[in-house]
């Protein structure tokens, strides 16, 4: 038996798995939260590491989910130092996410020099995306210079999603044309043909696309500049409502799904109905570009749970034919699963 363990390291927190190889047997679950806050008793990643009390010198491999790898980290890589290099070169494009997951590899790094650890990116599953759709209608050195343009997140859901829905249809991935709906607190849509993303819905960050639980997804890029010049919001500030005081919350004063289907006042209702709409419009693109659809599936803590939710946005005409699946994502298992093979493939 192989023991392969999977760290997710966020800036306040570090979740940790432990599974079993080849049986996929969770052996190991525990999440050290609140990591720098004031009165917490874990500071540091580090000591969040020992806090952890795993023994390091019974694993075979570490699995890091890393959320950016942009076109310079397209697959899941052994990391070395130009890999940590790498992703710290890519802080600028994911400045929330980047350095919390590079000081999680770099504490199991120290910790652990012997064992193979392996990161696995968020954006991958999205390689796929053709010029067309990763491209925006911008001017063209900005994506030459600049790197901008669509990357897409939630890769690691959407790739799990896809291989599971494959097996419960009984299709190999090359036969499968599905949209996958990763519907949490964060969430986006992916449009997967013969088994690849070719379209998703969170873009050059993730605040594109749905509507979320504190992000307001797509919106006029003018408003921003609106916020700014007009109203005299500082950089920070527009920043802070797009990600934090928008969706749901901005909407109806909370983003607690659970709760804001269990309220009958107008403001629960518009943002239940804002959130619908959106979901049925990146469908309805994506049925286009799929041309042929064999299910739709639905994942993520609202999209697994609420049936509410999932009626209301196949409560139409044009959808009524279509298979709906509804799986539980486990992005961590994925992480594993990436780890394993790369470990078996590369070491
Ligand atoms: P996630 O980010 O995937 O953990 O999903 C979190 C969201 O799922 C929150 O908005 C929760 O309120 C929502 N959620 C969790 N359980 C349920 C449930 N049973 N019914 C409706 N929403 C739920």
């Amino acid at each position: 038996m192989k023991k392969i363990a999977v760290f997710n390291s966020g800036s306040s927190s570090l979740k940790c798995k432990v599974f079993a190889y080849p049986s996929k047997e969770l052996l190991f679950c525990k999440t050290i939260e609140r990591i720098g806050e004031d009165g917490a008793a874990v500071q540091t990643h580090s000591e969040a590491l020992e806090a952890l009390e795993i023994d390091f010198a019974s694993l075979d491999g570490i699995g890091h989910r890393v959320v950016h790898g942009a076109e310079h980290l397209q697959e899941s890589v052994l990391i070395d130092s130009d890999v940590m290099e790498t992703i710290k070169e890519l802080i600028p494009l994911a400045p929330l996410h980047n350095p919390a997951n590079l000081e999680g590899i770099e504490v199991a790094v120290k910790k652990a020099p012997h064992i193979p650890q392996v990161a696995v990116f968020d954006t991958a599953f999205h390689a796929t995306m053709q010029e067309e759709a990763y491209l925006y209608a911008l001017p063209y050195e900005l994506y030459e210079k600049e790197g901008i343009r669509r990357y897409g997140f939630h890769g690691t859901s959407h790739a799990y999603l896809t291989k599971e829905a494959a097996k419960m249809l009984n299709k190999t991935l090359s036969q499968l044309n599905i949209i996958t709906l990763h519907l949490g607190n964060g969430a986006s849509a992916c449009a997967v043909k013969n088994g690849k993303s070719i379209d998703t819905s969170m873009g050059f960050t993730p605040l594109e696309g749905l509507v979320m639980g504190t992000r307001c997804g797509d919106l006029d890029a003018a408003i921003v500049l609106y916020l700014q010049n007009k109203l005299g919001k500082s950089r920070e500030e527009v920043e802070h409502i797009l990600n934090k005081e928008s969706g749901l919350k901005g909407l109806c004063g909370e983003n607690d799904f659970r709760k804001i289907i269990a309220r009958e006042d107008k403001y629960a209702k518009i943002a239940f109905n804002i959130m619908v709409r959106r979901i049925q419009k990146y469908i309805g693109s994506y049925i286009v570009l799929l041309e042929d659809i064999d299910a739709i599936v639905f994942s993520g803590g609202i999209g697994e749970h609420s049936k509410l939710l999932r009626d209301a946005v196949m409560q139409n005409a044009l959808l009524k034919n279509i298979e709906v699946l509804v799986i539980q994502t486990d992005e961590e298992l994925e992480i594993a699963n990436e780890c394993y093979r790369v470990i078996k493939e590369k070491v």
